[in-house]
């Protein structure tokens, strides 16, 4: 699809020739570095592949309403259980609710894999949506978007 260039190790990739096409910016686009030639905060793009399935939570997420009983609950990640499958349990009926089923308002995923996109601000990079559904026909999968910046470029 051409999202992906030269290979920097065995998860990293320099930005591919349709890198542009498949992912558009707001802001700071004209100031992205393409290569380590133009400065070390050159963009790239990390592929992770996870033995289980993870929770990547933004700073930015918004509280999660309880399916069972409406309660908007704050701080979800301290209700977090992560047990065989990882379910959310409501502080306050307690029901327990699978995090895929929870709308996180695209400010967390929960999945063994992964694309980022680095060094970029949380919601500046949007993927086109040709893009993520030719991944979802390509990985018969179901891609889909969440925005966290992450802690470090890796
Ligand atoms: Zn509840």
């Amino acid at each position: 699809m051409g999202l992906l260039g030269e290979a920097i190790d065995d998860n990293s990739f320099l930005v591919g020739e349709r890198f542009f096409d498949c992912i558009s910016f707001l802001g700071c686009a004209p100031n992205l570095l393409l290569s380590p030639s133009e400065g070390a905060g050159y963009l790239r793009i990390v592929l992770l592949a996870l033995d289980e399935p993870s929770l990547f939570l933004s700073k930015k997420v918004h509280p999660v309403i309880c399916p069972a009983c409406k309660s908007s609950i704050d701080n979800c990640a301290a209700h977090i259980v992560a047990a065989k499958a990882a379910v959310l349990s409501c502080p306050q009926c307690l029901n327990a609710t699978p995090l895929q089923s929870l709308n996180f308002r695209k400010r967390a995923c929960f999945s063994r894999t992964i694309m980022q996109i680095f060094p970029v601000f949380e919601a500046e990079a949007n993927p086109a949506d040709w893009f993520i559904d030719a991944l979802n026909q390509e990985f018969d999968a179901a891609f889909k978007i969440a925005f966290i910046q992450a802690q470090t470029a890796n």
